[in-house]
Formats: C-alpha cells, structure tokens, sequence
C-alpha cells in the first residue's frame, strides 16, 4: 500500500492509476486527480507548492478543462503524476501537509466533462462485433465487407452530444420503417441500446497535412476513458444506408469522468490478435499496441437492482489505437488535444461478451434475463445502464470508474 492514505493497493483508484478529471469546486470546474475515495484538487495542490520545482505553469490548474494541462506535453504529464505518487508516500510532504485544503471527498463531489471535446470520431474495430452486426443486417454468410480487414472503419461522429457519467438521457425520436411498412413512421426509439466502447483521449496536436505514424501514435494519446455510444437501432436501420450512422448516434454518447493515462495503463500492455490478411505499410506496426481492460456492463431497471449483461475485454480488438489514429491522419486530417476517438463496441467470442443489446438479445430473437425475472430487448424508459472498466494484475489495480446514465421518456 505504502501510502499515507491507506488506499488499497487493489483500489480502482489506486496509487498506481492516478487518473485525472474536472469536479465542481462550487460551482467552479476544477481538475482534480483520484485517490481512493477523495480527490486531489490540483489548483490546491499547486498553491500549496506540491508541483515546485516542475516548470509546470501554475495556470492550466486554473481552468475548467483539462486540455491546457494535456497541451503542456507527455514529459509533463508523466512529472505531475510521478510528484503526486511521491507525495502520497510521504508523510512529510507538502501535499501531506496541507491536505485539508487540497483534498476533497470523492464519493460526493459533482464530476464534470473533464474536457473540451472539438472532435469525436467513432471506430468499428472489433472483429466479433462487426461479424454480429453484420450477420444481422446483411449476409449471415459474408458478415465482413470487403474492406474490414483493410482499413479501420470509422465515421465521424458528434462531439456537441457527449455528456459526462450521471447525465439523464432523453429517449429520442426519429424516423423508424417498421417491418412490412412501405413508409417510415415518426415516433420515439423502439429499440434503444447502449454500445460498450473505449475512447482515447487525443493529447497532441497536429498541422493539417501532416500524419501520424503507428510507431508515433501513443506520444499523442493522453489517455482513455469508458465510452457508452448511446446508439438507436430502428432509426439506425433505416437511416445508414448510404452514408452511415446520423440520427441514430448523435443524440448523446457518455463518457466515464475520469481519463487513465497510458502510464498507468502500461502494465496492461499486451498483444492484439494476428491481423490477417497482412495489412498495408502504412498500418503496420511493432510491438504491442493492445490493452487488457475488463470490462462490463449492468442494466438496473427503475427501482431494481443491477443485472450484469455484459463481460468483455478491450483486449479483443482487431485494429488497435496506434493502427486507429495512423488511419485517421494518413490523408493529412490534423487532430486536435481533447479529441476523442472510440473504439466501437467491444465484443467478445461468447455470447455474454457481446457489447450491444442488439447482439445479446441477437437482432431481438431471444431475451436478456435480469436478476428480478424481467427480460430486456432493448432499454426501456426508467432503466440505468453502468459500464464498467478495470485492469488489475496480481499486484495492484487501475480502474476507471463508470459512464452511467438514465433513459427517461422522450
Ligand atoms: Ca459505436
């Protein structure tokens, strides 16, 4: 443990995790990092001198936002994270001794979108989840298009609509064609789903024209957080074709509130699966680019208790994140600090690893059985859904906390 804190070693918010977010200081979005059960208000702790000596500019504690934190660079990043594991192990430190003012309870404070998100862009990467989806919506038999295995598929979605975990979500309406209709109807969803995913946190900007390399790719993610891509499946069904996803996606995606650094997650480094066929040049890569996070997902119906539906690993993605913003950037796309990019929904090869309602209840064929004898398709108002990610090895744990949220009726 070895902290003054007594936090656990096998804590979500272990000292080996540190993961950074914004909480209302009353009423002022502050970035903060976790420990345990309390934050660390990083305004505070510079005040109190805890970043002395680190040329780290005071000011971007001063802000609603983490991108000015993220804009002063990795180096940094790792410096602040480094100075806080330190201060946590002694007892005579400067963040010790003033901890009344710099620590603040966790388990009650407001968390707030931690960041101002001028672009969100969506992968499909998840060879299960892809094959399912495609099993249903087109050809049992050819369930890859063509160009799966070639490029990371992604679309760009809709950054005005994420919201942080805790935000109620409207059911939304749109246009529906119901099966055996010649024209659509309007009305609310009838088949609301949630898609477990990832999302990177961009942490370093480029010129338009220029392009990232898969062997540079990790020097500009600043980190990642749990992503629920809130997702319509009938207005989805009838709207995709031919350009993608629109209506269906953009009425709101939710993130966890924390970010976990690629530092904390460097244990958890591990292998993706063997991409074949061989892809082109530009997309290949060395070393290990993928993650072991666990993953999860629960439905708590109105006035009920939860019901775990889900149980998946990051680590089953085909295309991974240096292959993802590699893609992005080839044609010259500049990215920006703050961007987020997710990763698509994460299933797995079982069928209780399936990261969408759409693929546990199999395009609506079977039901999703709850812990209180009800059965879900799809959500239906009053239900909460929680996702929830961890990494954890024999010696300590990094968790990233949950991205949850309320349908409420349209
Ligand atoms: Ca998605």
């Amino acid at each position: 443990m070895s902290n003054w804190l007594n936090v656990s070693d096998h804590h979500d918010f272990s000292i080996h995790n540190l993961p950074f977010g914004v909480y209302s200081n009353n009423g002022v979005g502050t970035p903060c990092v976790a420990i345990g059960d309390s934050i660390i208000d990083l305004k505070a702790a510079a005040e109190a001198g805890v970043f002395d000596g680190l040329g780290v500019d005071a000011s971007v504690f001063d802000a609603p936002i983490l991108n000015p934190f993220i804009e002063t660079g990795k180096a940094m990043w790792s410096a602040v994270r480094s100075r806080l594991q330190e201060s946590l192990r002694d007892e005579s430190s400067a963040l010790s001794a003033s901890k009344s003012s710099i620590l603040r309870d966790r388990l009650t404070a407001e968390m707030l979108l931690p960041l101002h998100v001028g672009d969100y862009t969506d992968f499909y990467s998840s060879i299960e989840h892809a094959t399912n989806v495609g099993k249903m919506f087109r050809d049992p038999e050819n369930a890859l298009l063509p160009n799966w295995r070639h490029i990371p598929v992604g679309y760009h979605g809709r950054a005005s609509s994420i919201v942080v975990s805790g935000t109620d979500i409207k059911r939304p309406q749109g246009q529906t064609l119901p099966p055996d209709a010649k024209v659509p109807m309007f009305g609310p969803t009838k088949r609301l789903d949630f898609e477990l995913e990832m999302a990177f946190v961009v942490g370093k900007t480029t010129k338009l024209g220029s392009s990232i390399s898969t062997a540079e790719a990790e020097d500009h993610i600043f980190g990642m957080t749990v992503f629920n891509d809130w997702s319509a499946r009938d207005i989805q069904k009838w709207e995709y074709v031919p350009l993608g996803p629109f209506l269906a996606k953009n009425f709101a995606s939710t993130v966890s509130p924390w970010i976990v650094t690629m530092e904390a997650l460097e244990p958890f480094r591990c292998a993706s699966i063997k991409q074949d066929p061989e892809v082109l040049p530009y997309l290949q890569y060395e070393g290990d680019h993928n993650f072991d996070i666990n993953l999860q997902v629960d439905l708590t119906p109105e006035n009920g208790s939860a019901s775990t539906i889900c149980k998946s690993n990051f680590k089953y993605m085909y295309w991974n994140m240096a292959q993802q913003l590699a893609h992005h950037t080839v044609n010259g796309c500049n990215v920006n600090v703050g961007d987020m990019m997710a990763s698509g929904t994460i299933s797995g090869h079982e069928e209780d690893s399936f990261g969408s309602m759409l693929e546990l209840c199999w395009g609506g064929k079977k039901d999703i059985a709850l812990n209180n004898g009800d059965t879900r398709k799809f959500i239906l108002d009053g239900d909460t859904i929680t996702m929830k990610a961890h990494c954890e090895n024999e010696h300590f744990r990094v968790g990233f906390g949950e991205a949850v949220g309320k349908i409420l009726p349209s």
